[in-house]
């Protein structure tokens, strides 16, 4: 049996490529993959979804797979969908949710990508696998690969977060930290193809990241009952994650499940040391310049080139949203903030979406009755570097100052 897959397709000239082989880009730049959604709507009903596994795979349909098709699975998907009534007064908003991310296998979203990466590159006998990573996507696609019994090579910025490190060489990748950013890692795993014989995992550099990110859209809409929110805030670094989205929209409005007429408006969200998404929207270009000297503590979004740019802006503006840049200085503040009021344990790039909230409400482009979500996609627990660490000493052999204990120690 088959998948309903019909073929992929040039996401910059619309050229159509086989699927039934191992495919990376066309002229440089990535491919979509398109299903016979006619045949995805007679076979699938939101009824028989009750009756499946609340993991991604419950989808099927809507993905890569044929029934007959060994996955490489570590159980992701179906992530928490949790309201945040607290978070949301701070700013003067009453429908506040986050899809948490944090829970998933690796610690972050990117197990969703890594899935179906490794298990379509399984299915068409890759041995080998590179990738270039900010640090999770890594950690993620060193664990799949060592599920899949493939040989896993991880590049890194030499200042990657350590547990990003630590994950990827416990897994057996061999993983190598490089003096310089991601776009120079990207640069590595290029030029090694053919020395090296290995399939590039890059973001957007194979077709089938793109569909695992697809499904937190596909459950986004499914917790919410087929009604999608008014406003979703992501951290872009790549960009998978708001294309995909978008994409799982799109795909459930042509078989009917949602209102074609009611998408939500999708707010890609950068740090100020790292946004060329930003600059390129602001300028009302569709492909964006790198962005010279990136930094951020929110290392998932420090990607300082991404090579599926119009793609991402293609969506922010197709679904009348915004791109927007948050102070690098506050990250941390909000992340503080957000665990504090809610007990989430929100990474800093989530964070910077709970800063765009803040400022977007602020400017009126956010109502306060709008439903809002805001997904965090990984796990603080991942970021010591960014985690406070100036915590107050207590002395077991002193007598206890009972007053100043309730004054201390507040994160704020
Ligand atoms: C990779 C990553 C991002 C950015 O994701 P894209 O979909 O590639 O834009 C955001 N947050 C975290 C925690 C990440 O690891």
């Amino acid at each position: 049996m088959k998948s309903f897959v019909t073929h992929l397709e040039s996401a910059i000239d619309g050229t159509q490529l086989p699927a039934d082989s191992l495919q990376t880009m066309h002229k440089d730049r990535p491919l979509w993959v398109r299903y016979d959604l006619d045949a995805v709507r007679a076979a699938m009903s939101k009824e028989s979804l009750l009756q499946r596994l609340p993991d991604l795979w419950r989808y099927r349909e809507l993905l890569p797979v044929g029934p007959d098709d060994e996955i490489v699975t570590l159980g992701e998907g179906m992530s928490p969908l949790l309201p945040c009534p607290a978070l949301g007064k701070q700013f003067g908003l009453s429908d506040v949710w986050m899809k948490d991310e944090s829970q998933l296998p690796t610690g972050s979203f990117k197990s969703r990508g890594q899935t179906l990466a490794i298990t379509m590159a399984k299915k068409f006998g890759v041995k080998r696998v590179a990738i270039p990573t900010a640090g999770n996507a890594g950690g993620a696609m060193a664990a799949y690969a060592a599920r899949a019994g493939l040989e896993a090579f991880v590049f890194m910025p030499e200042d990657t977060p350590a547990i990003n490190q630590y994950e990827s060489v416990a897994s057996g990748a061999k993983t190598f930290l490089v003096n310089g950013l991601i776009t120079d890692c990207g640069r590595i795993v290029r030029e090694g193809k053919d020395a090296m014989g290995w399939f590039d995992i890059s973001t957007l550099k194979e077709p089938y990241r793109i569909e695992g990110k697809k499904t937190m859209g596909l459950e986004l809409a499914e917790q919410f009952d087929w009604q999608l929110p008014d406003v979703i805030l992501y951290p872009t670094g790549g960009g998978t994650g708001l294309i995909g989205m978008w994409k799982a929209f799109a795909e459930l409005a042509a078989i009917g499940w949602l209102n074609a007429e009611k998408m939500p408006r999708m707010v890609a969200v950068q740090s100020t040391g790292c946004c060329p998404i930003v600059r390129a929207f602001d300028a009302g270009e569709r492909f964006a310049e790198p962005h010279i000297g990136a930094d951020t503590i929110a290392s998932g979004i420090r990607v300082p080139a991404a090579v599926g740019d119009f793609m991402i802006l293609d969506a922010v503006r197709e679904s009348d949203g915004r791109a927007i840049a948050v102070p690098e200085e506050n990250i941390i503040e909000w992340m503080n903030l957000a665990a504090r009021l809610e007990g989430i344990a929100v990474c800093p790039e989530a964070a910077a979406c709970v800063g765009a909230m803040e400022m977007l409400t602020k400017d009126g482009w956010i109502q306060p009755n709008d439903r809002v979500v805001v997904f965090n996609t990984g796990a603080m627990q991942k970021y010591p570097e960014a985690m406070a660490t100036d915590l107050q000493k207590l002395d077991k052999d002193k007598p206890i100052d009972w007053d100043q204990l309730q004054t201390l120690n507040t994160a704020e």
